[in-house]
């Protein structure tokens, strides 16, 4: 079968190897779209330190089942649509015994701490699929993403009436948003795209900021009344939108940061303590997150076709990632093909 891997930054290639045999417990997908992320993306660009090349990369899957396999309890046949869960936990740190084992200290997730699914049939146990009757692999593939923009709107315990702003409308900034606008908030998207924003809007944000032509903190002021938001999430990674978050956020309310800084941020840290903040990280997503994002996608409220913003065909991964790579900034996701 066809696999990809980064044998290095900037170095894509195209190679065979076995289909793997399959071993007792495990299921065998035969995979149809391969999503980008950022990790992959900073793979590709020499920049995920925590990747050893060559590494095979994807960890947001769509595929279906070869053959009749049965998950928690149920039989589903051959050619159902799933999707994975790319983590794994060790059940003994900290975070394993919190109950939050997405979060674990020694999760390696797929294509990251070890090769990925940028190849054509995996098998993998079955308690880490997830089987999608009735859902197409387009949205499939985004199950995974949405689910960590869903985390960090849980994340942030949103109730309804709150007024959130999510910072950034990539992948995870959308799921974000979708979690929050179901959640009953109020949601206030950020980006710098107009035809991102417009699909934020279509996800559910009830007002937009452009901050190429609007002076973000004066924006927030006129939408919450001069206070600030509930909560804000932090879905971008630059030091700029670090600190704004601080700033735009209202007394006793809460942060959340997803957005991979790659760099120190230097904090004026009074605010942390006179406006009491809670400000809080978020990792990866819990089971209930797929949960959630699953039975939203059923629902047929998500614009995926939206959201899927470029396609490639397996063998041309090195043509995506070149172009991601030159021109992020109008990329929502980007899949591959097999
Ligand atoms: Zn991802
Ligand atoms: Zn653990």
């Amino acid at each position: 079968m066809k696999v990809v891997k980064i044998d290095e930054p900037y170095k894509i290639s195209l190679r065979e190897m076995d289909v793997p045999a399959k071993k007792p417990g495990e299921a065998q997908i035969r995979i149809k779209r391969i999503g980008l992320c950022g990790t992959d993306l900073r793979s590709y660009r020499g920049q995920n330190p925590i990747v050893q090349y060559p590494i095979i990369f994807g960890h947001e899957i769509g595929g279906e089942l070869m053959e009749e396999a049965t998950i928690s309890g149920m039989k589903y046949p051959a050619g159902t649509v799933v999707t994975v869960n790319p983590y794994t936990n060790c059940g003994t740190c900290p975070s394993c015994r919190r109950g939050r084992a997405y979060a674990c200290q020694f999760n390696e997730t797929l294509g990251n701490q070890r090769d990925g699914a940028a190849f054509e049939y995996m098998t993998i146990m079955t308690e880490k699929v997830y089987p999608l009757p009735g859902l197409s692999l387009d949205d499939a593939v985004c199950v995974e993403p949405l689910s960590v923009g869903f985390h960090a709107s849980r994340r942030g315990e949103i109730t309804s009436g709150d007024k959130v702003v999510v910072m950034g409308t990539g992948m995870i900034g959308l799921g974000a948003v979708i979690g929050a606008a179901a959640r009953g908030a109020e949601v206030i998207a950020v980006d710098l795209d107009d035809d991102k924003l417009e699909t934020a809007r279509i996800c559910g944000a009830a007002h937009v900021i452009n901050t190429s032509k609007l002076e973000l903190e004066a924006e927030v002021a006129k939408l919450t009344g001069g206070e600030g938001a509930d909560v804000v999430i932090e879905a971008i990674g630059l030091p700029a939108t670090y600190r704004a978050a601080i700033d735009i956020v209202a007394f006793t309310g809460r942060v959340v940061y997803i957005g991979y800084a790659k760099e120190d941020v230097p904090f004026t840290t009074k605010y942390f303590v006179a406006k009491e903040l809670d400000i809080r990280g978020s990792r990866n997503a819990a089971p209930e997150d797929f949960s959630a994002v699953i039975e939203t996608l059923k629902s047929g409220s998500v614009p995926v076709e939206k959201i899927i913003t470029h396609r490639y065909p397996l063998q041309e991964a090195d043509a995506a990632f070149k172009r991601w790579a030159e021109n992020p900034g109008n990329v929502i996701k980007m899949i591959l093909e097999a």
